[in-house]
């Protein structure tokens, strides 16, 4: 099944779902995670896109768990319907709890935040504490704690013993204002006895299917199916735009080198620059 994204609304509540298993491997691949960053890192990118799907076109959100726990920060920035991210602490292990990966162990406690780029208005910045570092749980605190908007966010990677990403995705529900108590009680009723999300997937679920099953008893209205994917903004020009608002002395320091390789820290690629290309920075700044 290809990564996507599917939006929906049902009596005044809107719901969206997706699977990202391909853009968590890649994300796994590229970082060179391990089980439990790959669950974690996995989470939050689905999330992100679960977030950013809310937002307007050319809007983007960032979202980073601070925890203290070994796999340090965790950032996933989504536009659009692409998403990008890093694990601060790719390689840590850590014993499984209850036979699954200890995602929350891993996060520790500490803070989420969450900042919308947003495109007529300055950055939209919010702070609240984990929760438990489960990734859901801490989106759904957010939104309810920081932005007041009562919805539930679930979110589920699962990777083989090799660590190949079997299944991955996640759903967003919140019902607008003036949604009725009946159309509430029926909601609360299927969010509350839904399988985790990569069980659905496992099973051979839809976007569309999990839509239908979180509206099950509404009459819901599928709106747009988006292919989802990772994707960075990183460029060669970035970087060369970077090496040169650097400091001449730190210029110089990188003339001594043959070549300069600089990573990108959301999608771990190496960029490599030439002393040529370093001249001629140099040459810029001297002008
Ligand atoms: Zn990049």
């Amino acid at each position: 099944m290809k990564d996507y994204l599917v939006k929906a609304t049902a009596e005044g509540v809107r719901i969206y779902a997706l699977c990202t298993a391909g853009l968590v491997q890649e994300a796994k691949e590229r970082h060179h995670c391990a089980h439990l960053a790959a669950a974690a890192l996995g989470r939050a990118m689905t999330g992100a896109l679960l977030f950013a799907a809310t937002m307007k076109d050319g809007e983007r959100v960032s979202l980073r768990f601070a925890g203290d726990g070994p796999l340090g920060a965790i950032v996933a920035d989504a536009e659009g319907t692409s998403v990008r991210g890093y694990v601060e602490n790719p390689g840590v292990f850590l014993p499984l709890k209850n036979g699954k990966l200890n995602v929350g162990g891993g996060v520790g406690s500490g803070m989420l935040s969450v900042t919308r780029f947003l495109a007529n208005a300055e950055p939209f910045n919010g702070v609240c504490e984990l929760v438990d570092g489960e990734i859901a749980s801490d989106l759904t605190n957010y939104l309810y704690t920081s932005e007041q908007t009562p919805a539930s966010v679930a979110l589920g990677v699962m990777l083989d013993r090799d660590g190949e990403v079997m299944a991955a995705g996640g759903w967003f529900v919140q019902a607008m204002p003036g949604c009725s108590e009946e159309v509430l009680a029926t909601l609360e009723n299927n969010v509350l006895t839904m399988p985790y999300v990569t069980e659905l997937l496992q099973a051979g679920m839809t976007p569309e299917d999990i839509v239908r099953r979180i509206a099950r008893g509404l009459a819901s209205d599928i709106k747009e199916s988006l292919p989802v994917a990772f994707s960075c903004r990183c460029s060669r020009e970035k970087v060369l735009g970077m090496l040169a608002a650097l400091p001449a002395e730190d210029i110089a320091e990188l003339r001594q080198d043959e070549i300069t390789e600089v990573h990108c820290q959301f999608c771990n690629e190496a960029y490599r620059v030439g002393q040529a290309e370093i001249r001629e920075i140099v040459g810029k700044k001297l002008i």
